[in-house]
């Protein structure tokens, strides 16, 4: 590690997968761009009488689309959004996607409700229903493809408190599916392709590899000396049979991992009821490690798959599905936003380890 005498770290990392979204690592205290929020304290109610989400209160949400299971008492409901970003309607105001590319408003947006326990969070859901919950996005953004071939992706997320963007405090995730590939998305498609085609390698199975490597060593181009050595085993948080949980090197947020199919696989659609059941115990134990960590995750998620757009058809092989977690615990300075330079205050080598080795009760 860079200054292995003093702990502290100060560099920029650069995103292999987006070269665009770098990272200022900075640890020294007098690095410090700002505070760290608090953690507000999370509620944890099993059942609310006013809240729509609640079991008893179906009649109070939007529209419902399913329910799993279809009989019985639900565990999970998919309900029309009540303030959908975007709409069935075509000619609806103009929405700005990325690259000053215009659309119309046209898409899907939907709500996930993810538990009939009002304030359970996800490392308090049991596997089964996790994996219920996964099979739940991939048959809703089978259904949405389906339905309309004009949409071009659907973009499964989960914001988790109010630090984190949601409004409602049940439990929920969110769908949207859209006439246009998200500039994101788009760029790591792109990028992993170009990355193929040179080194005939998905870049993602790359990083597992060296993920899961244990060590490497980097010498100085002129004078051959050992720049440093990076314990590369030391950015796993969490492994299953079928799935790995990693600290990503360049982390643009302090507590941010990303899981991975350990198996190269570019569609989530693609992944069996065996994947999902692996999926579900590593994103449960690492959701717990965060957690324990961090005390009440406030956070994002979201599911990175391989576009339906004809455009990204060659991409079978280059592009690999992930899980990008995004624990929030600070907001970002005029300098982030001024710069799009990311300034982690943590270093992802400390983070990883106080990950891996918090004890779970
Ligand atoms: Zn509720
Ligand atoms: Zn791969
Ligand atoms: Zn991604």
């Amino acid at each position: 590690m860079a200054d292995q005498d003093s702990g502290a770290v100060r560099e920029i990392r650069i995103n292999p997968i987006v070269p665009s979204e770098s990272v200022l690592v900075a640890t020294a205290r007098s690095m410090r761009p700002r505070k760290a929020e608090d953690p507000a304290p999370r509620d944890t109610r099993l059942h609310v009488e006013t809240c729509p989400f609640c079991r008893g209160n179906e009649d109070k949400t939007p529209p419902e689309i399913q329910r799993v299971p279809p009989q019985g008492e639900w565990q999970i409901r998919i309900v029309e959004n009540l303030y959908p970003v975007l709409g069935d309607n075509r000619g609806s105001a103009g929405l700005v996607f990325g690259l000053q590319q215009a659309i119309d408003g046209y898409g899907r947006h939907e709500v996930i409700v993810d538990s009939a326990q009002h304030g359970i969070a996800i490392h308090e859901m049991g596997h089964t229903h996790l994996q219920k919950l996964f099979s739940t996005y991939q048959s809703r953004m089978a259904q949405l493809y389906e339905m309309d071939e004009r949409l071009q992706y659907v973009l499964v997320f989960k914001n988790f408190g109010p630090a984190a963007g949601a409004s409602m405090a049940h439990t929920h995730s969110q769908i949207i599916a859209t006439p246009v590939v998200p500039q994101n998305v788009h760029d790591e498609v792109e990028n992993s392709r170009n990355y193929y085609k040179k080194h005939h390698r998905c870049i993602f199975c790359s990083l597992i590899d060296e993920a899961l490597t244990f060590e490497t060593t980097i010498y100085d181009r002129n004078s051959g000396r050992i720049v440093r050595k990076i314990n590369v085993g030391q950015y796993v948080i969490e492994r299953g049979e079928r799935f790995i949980a990693i600290k990503p090197f360049a982390s643009r947020y302090e507590w941010e991992v990303h899981i991975l199919p350990l198996e190269h696989g570019s569609d989530f659609l693609d992944a069996s009821a065996e994947d999902l059941q692996d999926l579900a115990q590593v994103f449960q134990r690492t959701m717990a490690r965060l957690d324990a960590v961090i005390g009440g995750a406030q956070y994002n998620f979201f599911l990175h798959t391989r576009p339906r757009s004809e455009e990204f058809e060659d991409c079978r092989a280059s592009y690999h599905w992930h899980l990008e977690i995004c624990p929030r615990t600070s907001i970002p300075t005029g300098f982030e936003l001024g710069s799009g330079l990311f300034v982690n205050t943590i270093s992802p080598e400390q983070a990883a380890e106080q990950l891996r080795t918090v004890k779970l009760v």
